[in-house]
């Protein structure tokens, strides 16, 4: 049988607040027996989405960031939400190497690593109605060919 498990989180938009969503995401997967390889992609998806909503979510504005996820056996499922300007062209938006923010130095590669380190990813979002990013990921489905 496969209860799900499910959690929610709310922090403000402040950037040394992305330690803390890697962390708590992490923690609540555990029980998922991902391997550090696993865990890190995770890590690494969700702090790409939650520097997004905090950088051009919010800019310099203060808001909220919200984490849903939840964990069905294996099946890792995580939603990162703001409520700040949104994007316009979400499709351009997720092109790898755009960026709306090139004179920052940012590579514009945050979306491709959030599609590369999970099995699938869905962003919503419009002008002015701010952004929603889903991701999946199933552990144990790759790389466990050395254990
Ligand atoms: P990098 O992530 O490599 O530092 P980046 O953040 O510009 O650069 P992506 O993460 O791929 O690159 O995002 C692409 C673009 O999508 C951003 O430049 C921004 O214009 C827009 N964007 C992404 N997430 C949000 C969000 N939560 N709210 C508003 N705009 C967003
Ligand atoms: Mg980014």
């Amino acid at each position: 049988m496969n209860n799900t498990n499910e959690m929610t989180v709310s922090f403000s938009s402040n950037a040394q607040n992305e330690g803390f969503a890697r962390m708590v995401v992490a923690s609540f997967i555990a029980g998922t027996n991902p391997t550090l390889e696993e865990v890190s992609d995770v890590k690494t998806a969700v702090s790409e989405a939650v520097t997004n909503s905090i950088i051009h979510g919010y800019r310099e504005k203060k808001g909220q960031v919200r984490i849903n996820a939840s964990v069905t056996g294996r099946k890792i499922y995580i939603e990162v939400i703001d409520e700040g300007e949104g994007i316009a062209d979400v499709k351009k938006a997720m092109e790898p190497m755009y960026t709306s923010r090139p004179e920052e130095e940012r590579s514009g590669m945050g979306f491709s690593f959030m599609e590369a380190f999970m099995d699938k990813i869905k962003v919503e979002s419009g002008l002015g109605s701010g952004t929603t990013v889903k991701m999946w990921k199933e552990i144990g489905t790759a790389g466990r060919q050395f254990e």
